[in-house]
C-alpha cells in the first residue's frame, strides 16, 4: 500500500515500505469525436492506470464540445485526469502516443476528426519546450473543453505563470462545453 505526500517543491512523494519514489503530479487531457467515444475515453483511463510508472489519482466526468478550427465533424468528448508519474517527460509522451496508435489514431490534418487524442497539459511545473513537447500545453489557456474538466479535478491548481484556474475559464466563458451525466 502507497501513500503520497508533498515535498516542498509540490511534488509528490510515493511512500513505499522499503523506497521512497520521486514522483511528479501531471494532468492529461483526452478527447474523441469518432467511433464510440466514451469508451475511448474509458479505456484510455484503464490503460494509462496499467503503464508503469503511472498512478492516475483523478480523472473528470466525460464534457461534449463542439469542434474548433475544422468544424463539419461531430462534437468532442473530453476529460482530463491527474496522474502521479515517475515517467519523464519523453517516456510518458511515448506512454500517450502507443495508447494512441492502440485506439487507430491517424494524423491526417490539423483539428482532423479523431478516435483519440491524449495531450500532455502540464508536467509538475515544469515549462518544456522541445521540438516535440511543448509543455504547458500551448492551446490549454485558449479551450474550455480543457480547463472546465481539469478545474474540476483541480480547482486550486494554478499554471506555471501563476494564473488560476478561474481567471483561465472566465476568458474562454464563450465556449460551451456540458458535462454529461455519468
Ligand atoms: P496532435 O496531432 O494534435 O495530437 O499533436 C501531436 C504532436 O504534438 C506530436 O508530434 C507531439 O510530439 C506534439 N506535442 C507537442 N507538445 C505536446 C503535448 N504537450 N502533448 C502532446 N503532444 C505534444
Amino acid at each position: 500500500m502507497a501513500r503520497t505526500l508533498s515535498d516542498r517543491s509540490g511534488r509528490a512523494v510515493a511512500l513505499h515500505r522499503q523506497s521512497a519514489i520521486a514522483t511528479v503530479r501531471a494532468y492529461i487531457g483526452l478527447g474523441s469525436n469518432q467511433g464510440d467515444s466514451a469508451s475511448h475515453l474509458r479505456d484510455a483511463v484503464a490503460e494509462l492506470a496499467r503503464s508503469p510508472g503511472v498512478a492516475v489519482v483523478a480523472q473528470s466526468g466525460h464534457y461534449r464540445s463542439a469542434p474548433l478550427g475544422y468544424l463539419d465533424q461531430a462534437d468532442f468528448l473530453n476529460a482530463v485526469v491527474a496522474i502521479d508519474t515517475a515517467l519523464s517527460p519523453a517516456p510518458l509522451l511515448a506512454v500517450m502516443q502507443s495508447i494512441e496508435n492502440r485506439h487507430g489514431r491517424a494524423r491526417s490534418f490539423p483539428n482532423a476528426p479523431r478516435t483519440l487524442d491524449l495531450d500532455m497539459l502540464l508536467y509538475g511545473s515544469q515549462t518544456i519546450n522541445e521540438p516535440d513537447l511543448v509543455v504547458p500545453h500551448p492551446r490549454l489557456t485558449e479551450r474550455a473543453f480543457v480547463l472546465a474538466p481539469l478545474h474540476e479535478i483541480a480547482p486550486e491548481l494554478r499554471l506555471p505563470d501563476g494564473q488560476g484556474l478561474q481567471a483561465a475559464l472566465a476568458a474562454v466563458a464563450a465556449q460551451r462545453v456540458v458535462l454529461l451525466d455519468d
